[in-house]
Parts: C-alpha cells; sequence; structure tokens
C-alpha cells in the first residue's frame, strides 16, 4: 500500500499510471515473450528512477504506478511524467501515463488512483504516448459518459431514439439524390443529445449493435413506405460503426433484414469511415467486398480528416466517396489549399468511377467552387437540414420546399 508520508509536511504528491500502448497488439503479434520483455524492460527503467521521493509499484499487468512525494509544484510533476516517457521511448516503448495529486484532487489514496486512472485513460483517447494530469472536468464528463451509458438500454425500449434524413442534391440537375439517416436521442431529462456525443458510449458499451440493427431497419422501412407512397427511388445513406460492421453475422443481418423489408440494396448505401481500417485492413475490405456484391453502395465518410490514404481509395470496393467539411468550410479561403485539395480528390476518383458527395455545405460560394470542380452531389444546411419523417414525407409530398 501507498504510504502517504508527507501529509504533515504541507507538499503535495503526484500519483502517476503509466500503461504501455498497444500491449495486447504487442503480445498477440510478437508473442507473449515479446510482451513479458517489454514488462521487464519496464519495470528496471522505472526502479531507476526511484529515490527518496519516487516509488514505483507495479500495478496491474502492464499498468505501473509512481508516486512522486513532497513537491510543491504541479509543473514538476509534469517534468517527471515526460522524463520517463522520454526514457520509455529510449527502450523503443510507448506509454500512456495519468496523474493525480494529494491533496488538490483528493486526500484519499483509493480516489487519486481512480483519478490518474481516468487521466491515462484520456491519454490514451487523444492518442496514446502523452502523459496527462487528472481534471475535474474529466471527471465531470466521465460521470455524465457513465450515466448515459446506463440509461441507454430503457430508453431505447422507451423508444427515444429517431431517426432523422438530410437530403443530398445532385448539383448539376438539382434533383434530389436521397436522403443520410442520422440518428438522435430525444433523452427524457437531458433533453436532446446529438449522436457526436452518444455513439462513441455506445460504442463502448456495444449497444451499438442493438441501436445500428434499430437504425437499419428503421431506415429501410421508411425507404420502401416512401417508395410506396410517393414513388421515392432515390438513395439511403445508412452510417455503420466499425464495431456493427466488423461483427462476424453483420452481412447476413444486412441482406436478411432488407429481404424482410423488401428494400432493393440498389437503393441502400452503407457509410463507413476509415477508422475500420485501422487495425483489420484486409478483413474490412473483404466484409465490403462481400456487401457491395449483395448490389449495396459503400461510401467512404469524412475522407479527409483521418489517414485519407489514397490506398484505401484503391484497395476498397467504394462507390462514393464523401468529401469532409471541414475540407468544404475552408474551400473558399484565397490561399486555395483547400481547392486544389478537393479539385485533385474528385477528379481521381470521377476516373475511378466513384461519386463525389460533398459535406457541410453552407453557402452558395462553395456550392459555386463544388460546381467548377465537377462534384456530383451535395449535402449540406444550403440545401437542406436533417429532417424527422414527418417532415420528409411532406418534402416528398411537395408541401414544404427546402
Ligand atoms: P456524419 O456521418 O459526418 O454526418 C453528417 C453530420 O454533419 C450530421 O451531424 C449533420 O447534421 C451534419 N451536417 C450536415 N450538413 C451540415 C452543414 O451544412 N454544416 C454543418 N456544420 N454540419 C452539417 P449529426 O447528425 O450530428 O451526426 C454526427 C455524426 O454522428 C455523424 O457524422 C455520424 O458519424 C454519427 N452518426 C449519426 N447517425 C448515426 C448512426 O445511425 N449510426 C452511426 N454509427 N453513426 C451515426
Ligand atoms: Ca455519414
Ligand atoms: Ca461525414
Amino acid at each position: 500500500s501507498i504510504n502517504l508520508k508527507c501529509i504533515q509536511e504541507n507538499k503535495k504528491y503526484g500519483l502517476f499510471i503509466f500503461d504501455i500502448d498497444n500491449f495486447k497488439a504487442i503480445n498477440d503479434t510478437k508473442g507473449h515473450q515479446e510482451g513479458d520483455r517489454a514488462l521487464i524492460k519496464s519495470a528496471r527503467i522505472l526502479k531507476s528512477i526511484e529515490d527518496n521521493n519516487i516509488n514505483v509499484y507495479r500495478f496491474t499487468a502492464d499498468e505501473f504506478l509512481v508516486v512522486y512525494a513532497g513537491i510543491d509544484e504541479i509543473s514538476k510533476f509534469y517534468s517527471l511524467g515526460e522524463k520517463i516517457i522520454s526514457i520509455f521511448d529510449n527502450e523503443r516503448i510507448s506509454v500512456s501515463g495519468g496523474f493525480s495529486v494529494f491533496p488538490d484532487n483528493s486526500k484519499e489514496s483509493n480516489e487519486l488512483i481512480n483519478f490518474a486512472d481516468l487521466a491515462m485513460h484520456n491519454a490514451k483517447k487523444a492518442g496514446k504516448h502523452q502523459l496527462m494530469m487528472f481534471t475535474q472536468e474529466m471527471q465531470s464528463k466521465f460521470l455524465r459518459s457513465e450515466m448515459l451509458k446506463s440509461k441507454m438500454p430503457t430508453a431505447f425500449t422507451k423508444g427515444e431514439f429517431e431517426l432523422f434524413f438530410q437530403p443530398q442534391f445532385d448539383i448539376s440537375s438539382s434533383k434530389l439524390r436521397g436522403f443520410e439517416a442520422l440518428l438522435r436521442w430525444n433523452e427524457s431529462v437531458e433533453g436532446l443529445i446529438g449522436p457526436d456525443e452518444f455513439i462513441p458510449l455506445a460504442e463502448e458499451n456495444n449497444f451499438i449493435l442493438i441501436l445500428g440493427e434499430w437504425v437499419l431497419k428503421k431506415a429501410f422501412e421508411c425507404q420502401k413506405k416512401w417508395e410506396q407512397k410517393f414513388n421515392f427511388d432515390g438513395i439511403m445513406s445508412i452510417n455503420v460503426s466499425p464495431i456493427q460492421l466488423m461483427k462476424e453475422d453483420f452481412v447476413q443481418k444486412l441482406s436478411s433484414l432488407s429481404t424482410e423489408c423488401n428494400v432493393n440494396p440498389s437503393n441502400i448505401e452503407i457509410e463507413v469511415t476509415e477508422g475500420i481500417f485501422i487495425n483489420e485492413t484486409e478483413k474490412a475490405a473483404e466484409i465490403l467486398r462481400e456487401i457491395k456484391k449483395l448490389g449495396f453502395g459503400i461510401s467512404l465518410d469524412d475522407f479527409g480528416t483521418g489517414y485519407s490514404s489514397l490506398k484505401y481509395l484503391q484497395m476498397l470496393p467504394l462507390t462514393t466517396l464523401k468529401i469532409d467539411k471541414s475540407f468544404i468550410q475552408s474551400i473558399t479561403s484565397k490561399d486555395g489549399v483547400s481547392e486544389n485539395i478537393t479539385n485533385s480528390i474528385i477528379s481521381m476518383v470521377t476516373k475511378m468511377g466513384i461519386d463525389t458527395i460533398a459535406e457541410g455545405v453552407e453557402k452558395v460560394d462553395q456550392l459555386l467552387i463544388l460546381q467548377q470542380l465537377n462534384c456530383k452531389t451535395i449535402q449540406g444546411f444550403l440545401r437542406g437540414k436533417p429532417m424527422d419523417e414527418l417532415s420528409v414525407e411532406k418534402f416528398l409530398l411537395g408541401e414544404i420546399k427546402l
């Protein structure tokens, strides 16, 4: 147990947790011997920095606890943490770290450990190989996330999730191309919660599998209904999370659901982000090929934000590429950088027979440039915001103009 011996001395303690990055991957790809070697090395590195004020403990499998005692300035905790990360770097081990401070954050050792652990996990989420100090904000965010996660199942049965639809338009003909289905959560206490907040949480607790299947079914049903009521023959784009896509029965589910709802796969487009290719590139590509074989369209979302690897464009069976709104927002800037990049992307993928959709088009200036660049489709607040089901029906009836 950790002995907080400075309590009387009116000094601070820094409680650090360090965790080896991608430790599981080291074990899985290089073998357990290599994993053990990294652990032994890590223990040796940390032992080497021990002195009167610094104590080191093994915490869990690949987590180490460091206690730095008797400090009066927070900046010294940062220096020690950064120093430890760089010593690990020298041994070619990447670690992430978090720390909490006694008595500022808490006077309880258990709580200090939990706080340091939370800071460390935030460092991982922010891209690993870095140090973070615990903050009260982190804690509130964590508590809100836990609260939202625990509310999901009941919210789902109470029907609090709703699908909205944002129209997409062909630039040259101005005709409706179709809709992107976008999920909303009408939480009874919190009010409307956006998917940017709750989808990542649903991915953490796997509730995305239930939500995602519901989204598919709901979108298919709307597609069918609009086809029957309004002769709608456009495309329904559906976002699919990596966790959902990589689940072994996804293709089978997609196929049986579309049969059950009697929708034509050529009217459906599955939207994925580059996130799916980071770990299991070949497996993800194979799944997409199967989906395409069934006749569904495949759209690569948010292009321009992640790796934007041109390799993906080649190895994936894409039918559509969505250029991220960050590009569109800067497309009118005078330096012309975004315009040039967008131009190259559009002309390259168009030659490959892939459709282009510009996302987040808000201004006429942007539309005019996109038109010049021969971008095929636009989606954005300029032509239409996401609408609920009823509004879409009014729009398809011609009762509301956008
Ligand atoms: P996304 O797939 O990139 O969806 C486009 C987002 O841009 C939507 O945000 C849309 O409302 C917003 N948007 C559209 N036009 C404009 C514009 O002109 N300006 C600006 N500033 N924004 C515009 P939304 O609905 O909040 O969705 C956020 C993200 O949540 C989506 O980004 C998508 O990644 C995720 N998401 C939404 N629905 C689902 C779903 O059913 N399943 C999964 N896995 N993810 C979903
Ligand atoms: Ca999308
Ligand atoms: Ca997008």
